[in-house]
């Protein structure tokens, strides 16, 4: 990654002769950042920030740098234009850089490069060209199915996708709301799956339309992401009324285009990412809309900003309050009398019980009652999948109990976006090694690098780049909330990435060098260390601010 730059090398006093000379040498050691390591999708997000952010020291025009950073994204996640909305971006949150002036908006930069994958019209690539014979059967064209497809279809597997709706995408087009989650965009990176040649049947429930013994003997391998459609029920008296749903029931209708009568007083219970979703989706609707949440707002399960963003439109939340019963008129829900509840020991989830308060019950008036407290897979249609538990039971690479059968996503545990992409790869992996008859290897990530061992005085402060909200009052069901970076603002962000524990030529090793030990090699390729000429002075150790080199 040296680039050379016409720079005569300063002369700095190391005070070497001051310094405590160590028989310890130098030896540059990549390190997993932050970031790298916290992402499900295990993307190479260093690398790719660091691309963009090069662009010019590379000689490289930014719409080549952007395409490249897209090249790198999509080698493990196809949906870099989807995740950029809707993932909660860990790595964020993991960021050296929050020490300083907040972690570098990737997740922002990642829906900036994959627009810009779309508006481009780049194509996923394949791994080779090799035409593999053996058919792989795909259950469910949710991000986990789908991230199965690609990964199978670019090693050259004839990959076929059975799915029960009428349109392909899980979760991203009948849970997420379209204000969060653009359908247009969400078409655009499919498409570019299938173009890969993966073929997809929509409206055929395997259980069903076709068996899954069927599938197993026609293909060679099944993997089955089919999620977790089937809401759970609140178990109070009365939730059989027909203005009482489940949140995944719900949403699926909405977003299938139905129109669903809820009147003007929702109640939402439950707290994770699908009690927001109802409850703002309700909001638009026309409803005034009270989300009743057993524990406190410091519990609350959901995307924070998601949170923030329902209070901001409007939607009240009941804290410590637990339904009762459903109370009913004619059959229909008219209200919930609910129970305030207190914070009890942790549970096995590790948060505080919610504990009822005898004595406190309290009714509030509702034309429709909305349950989402958690959802579980539908195995009505394939009761073989069903192992005696609520989820299929797989392994770390999604080998399941039955020979040739895959699974991942919210099939094996409730998870995200993002976890359901990077499990559909491992089982792509799996599936590849199973039909080879080769092992499979897990790569050994490198040592993750500590905050200590950054220099954050050596970055100069740089604020953070937010993308612009629309505002409330312009709110609807199909206008996107959530606005893009510009490619200034873009390239200015990328900039602000540390390059954790990885080399970004910064020179301050040479510079730093009184013995004139780094050598610089080609770009690329970083400085040789001639080890020869070393004394021992450890200053390049000391002074390099990305912990890229370490003293052996
Ligand atoms: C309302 C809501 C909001 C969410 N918000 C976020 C968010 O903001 N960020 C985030 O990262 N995650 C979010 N999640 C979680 C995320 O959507 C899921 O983790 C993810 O979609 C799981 O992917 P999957 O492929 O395993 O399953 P799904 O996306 O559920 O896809 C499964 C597919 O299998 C199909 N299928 C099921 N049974 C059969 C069958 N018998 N035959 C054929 N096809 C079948 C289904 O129709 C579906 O299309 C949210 C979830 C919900 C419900």
């Amino acid at each position: 990654m040296v680039v050379f730059k016409a720079v005569k090398k300063p002369i700095i006093k190391t005070s070497v002769a001051g310094a405590e000379i160590s028989p310890l040498r130098p030896q540059y050691a990549v390190k997993t950042p932050p970031c790298i390591g916290t992402c499900p999708s295990g993307v190479d997000i260093r690398g790719w920030l660091i691309t963009i952010a090069q662009a010019e020291a590379y000689g490289r025009t930014n719409e080549q740098a952007f395409e490249i950073a897209w090249g790198k994204i999509t080698e493990r996640n196809p949906f870099p234009a989807v995740c950029g909305r809707v993932c909660p971006h860990p790595c964020e949150d993991a960021c050296n850089r929050k020490e300083k002036e907040g972690g570098v908006a990737v997740n922002a930069l990642e829906r900036f490069i994959g627009d810009f994958g779309i508006e481009k019209g780049l194509k996923l690539s394949r791994l080779s060209q090799e035409q593999r014979s053996e058919k792989v059967a795909v259950i469910g064209a949710g991000p986990a199915g789908l991230s199965c497809a690609y990964q199978l279809a670019r090693r050259g597997y004839p990959v076929t996708v059975f799915e029960a709706f009428s349109k392909p995408g899980g979760m991203l087009r009948y849970g997420i709301p379209a204000y969060r989650q653009p359908r247009a965009v969400l078409d655009a990176e499919i498409q570019r799956i299938l173009d890969l040649g993966v073929e997809l049947k929509c409206g055929c429930v395997v259980g069903k339309d076709v068996s899954l013994d069927q599938l197993r003997r026609e293909y060679r391998a099944v993997f089955t992401g089919i999620g977790a459609h089937k809401g759970l029920k609140l178990g109070v008296p009365g939730e059989d009324a027909p203005n009482v749903f489940t949140g995944t029931e719900f949403l699926n209708r909405v977003n299938s285009g139905e129109e669903v009568p809820v009147g003007d007083k929702v109640i939402v219970i439950g707290g994770g990412d699908t009690a927001i979703d109802a409850a703002r989706v309700s909001k638009r609707l026309g409803a005034e809309v009270t989300i009743l949440y057993r524990r406190t707002r410091a519990e609350m399960p959901a995307i924070k900003p998601e949170i923030e963003g329902a209070l901001k439109e409007g939607v009240a939340i009941e804290f410590l309050a637990a339904p009762v019963e459903v109370l009913r008129e004619n059959g229909l829900a008219i209200g919930l009398r609910s129970i305030r509840m207190e914070l009890g020991e942790p549970d096995k989830s590790g948060r505080p019980r919610p504990v009822p308060k005898p004595g406190t019950e309290f009714d509030v008036p509702a034309t429709a009652i909305i349950a989402a407290i958690s959802q579980e897979p539908d195995f009505g249609p394939l009761p073989e999948l069903h192992q005696g538990k609520d989820w299929i039971n797989a392994d770390r690479w999604g080998a399941t109990k039955m020979d040739g059968v895959f699974a991942g996503g919210d099939d094996i545990e409730l998870g995200l976006v993002s976890i359901a992409i990077a499990q559909g790869r491992f089982a792509a992996e799996a599936i590849d090694a199973h039909l080879r008859g080769v092992p499979l290897e897990m790569p050994q990530a490198p040592p993750p690098i500590k905050t200590e061992k950054m220099k954050l005085g050596w970055y100069k402060p740089a604020d953070r780049h937010e993308r612009p909200l629309l505002p409330v009052e312009q709110r609807g069901m199909d206008t996107e909330i959530e606005q893009g970076l510009s490619q200034e603002d873009a390239i200015a962000e990328a900039k602000r990435c540390m390059s954790c524990g990885m080399c970004m030529d910064c020179e301050t090793c040479w510079m730093y060098c009184s013995n004139n030990c780094f050598v610089r090699l080609p770009k690329g390729e970083h400085y040789k260390v001639k080890l020869e000429l070393c004394n021992g002075c450890k200053k390049c150790a000391e002074e390099c601010p990305c912990g890229y080199i370490d003293l052996i």
